[in-house]
């Protein structure tokens, strides 16, 4: 006989607006079950008797509108119930959002462009999930744009990347990434390279906002930017410089009044830039949990993801088969420049890297430009990327190098762009 449904469990009764938050311990794994009423974890709901399966190390939170009985099978490291949550907060905003969506419907326009800014660990990836899984459910097609190059939600860490969402997240594994746009940045911090940064913001602002010429439903949708923790010096311009991109309308800031202030100050005046509260659930990650959530997502790129077991390819490639570039040249005093020349143009110029052992386990991304001439390199730079590979083993005797691949060889294209990130395949 199958077990009765909450049987081998703890079973949690959560009123009305409350939500039941857990964190499952290093090398374990936890099951949540709902039994009775509804309940939705990030903006997307459960189905009743269902077991969702989470990681270790994943911290969840399972919000109720309405009240709901589930329950938790396996090690926890903390479960509690807390009735102190921003979500009506967040449901308001989404609501203002959506009525900007019907107004634009309305009247033929364009829908909010919402920009999500404040430190690291105040939940910005979160609310970000959580608008557009409630847009999503409304019909909408909003487009989340991700510019988190130390923990990106769409691709491998070190890019920046715009993805149209066509249905909720999933539960355990968040939104389905299919066709997403990605751009090389190249390292897990915008200050390696601030002016590639500011670039390849325009760049995606470019491509959503001609996408939304032809497509009314995303222009309709609108965007939500998530952006990085990185608020002071450079990194509030490099926030400035988008929403100025991106012409957005919305700024939401979490948890920061100072940036809030900074924000309504420098930013035009017509656009809305609201102060919310964070969640008291959002639990801080240490550097050492950042570093293993990228590598985890690297590896994901290869191998998968629980359910769904890809299978990646190793095979030598020759060194005079590809060009290897990276993006920026060393900084020099601005008196040692050659005339009429400027710091931007260093920082935005293609490398060429000489293969050598030294680029072992690096990560290097396949741009999607065809293999030209050497005239029409610089365009490389605002090209897309169409997969990555990683360097397993250099041979510079023979002058080959092994690479991990998600497809077979050949490689589809020939220009490789190298990441200060490296990964050490371990399987
Ligand atoms: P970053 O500094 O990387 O930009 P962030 O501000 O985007 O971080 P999130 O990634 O949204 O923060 O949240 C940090 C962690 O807290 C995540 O693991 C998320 O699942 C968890 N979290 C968010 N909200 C809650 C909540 N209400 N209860 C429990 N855990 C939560």
């Amino acid at each position: 006989d199958a077990p009765a449904p909450g049987a081998g469990g703890t079973r949690f009764d959560l009123e009305r607006e409350t939500e039941l938050r857990f964190e499952v311990e290093v090398g374990e794994r936890v099951q949540l079950e709902l039994l009775t009423g509804q309940a939705e974890v990030f903006g997307s709901e459960l189905n009743r008797n269902k077991k969702y399966t989470f990681g270790p190390g994943s911290k969840i939170a399972v919000f109720t509108w309405q009240g709901c009985g589930v329950c938790l099978y396996g090690k926890t490291e903390v479960a509690y119930v807390s009735k102190d949550t921003p979500m009506l907060l967040y449901l308001n905003t989404h609501a203002a959002l959506e009525q900007m969506r019907r107004q634009a419907e309305r009247d033929n326009e364009r829908g909010p462009r919402v920009m999500v800014v404040g430190p690291t660990d105040v939940g910005k990836s979160t609310v970000c999930r959580l608008l557009l899984s409630y847009a999503v459910r409304l019909g909408r097609r909003p487009t989340l744009v991700e510019l988190d190059v130390g923990q990106s939600g769409v691709s491998v860490p070190g890019t920046m990347s715009a993805l149209c969402i066509e249905r909720p997240a999933d539960v355990e594994e968040g939104f389905s990434v299919q066709a997403p746009l990605v751009y090389h940045f190249g390292s897990t911090s915008p200050g390696t390279n601030i002016k590639l940064y500011n670039k390849l913001t325009s760049s995606l602002a470019e491509v959503f906002s001609q996408r939304c010429e032809v497509n009314r439903k995303a222009s309709v949708g609108g965007c939500i930017i998530n952006t990085c923790g990185w608020v002071k010096g450079s990194g509030y311009q490099a926030l400035v410089h988008c929403a100025s991109a991106f012409e957005v309308d919305v700024v939401l800031v979490l948890d920061q009044e100072r940036l809030y202030n900074e924000l309504k100050r420098d930013l035009p005046h017509f656009v809305r830039v609201v102060l919310l509260p964070k969640s008291g659930g959002v639990v801080e990650r240490t550097k050492e949990c950042r570093r293993e959530t990228r590598d985890e997502k690297i590896r994901e790129y290869f191998y998968g993801f629980r359910g769904l077991a890809f299978y990646p390819h190793a095979f030598d490639v020759r060194f005079s088969d590809v060009r290897i570039y990276k993006i920026g040249a060393p900084s020099i005093p601005d008196s040692c420049l050659p005339l009429g020349m400027s710091q931007d143009d260093t920082q935005l110029k293609l490398v060429p890297v000489t293969p050598g052992r030294d680029l072992t386990h690096h990560v290097l991304s396949v741009s999607c430009a065809e293999d030209g001439e050497e005239g029409s390199r610089q365009g490389v730079v605002e090209t897309p990327v169409c997969g990555f590979i990683v360097v397993t083993a250099v041979d510079t005797q023979a002058q080959v190098m092994t690479v991990l691949s998600p497809a077979p060889r050949p490689l589809p294209r020939h220009t490789l762009l190298i990441m200060d990130i490296r990964f050490i395949d371990l399987k």
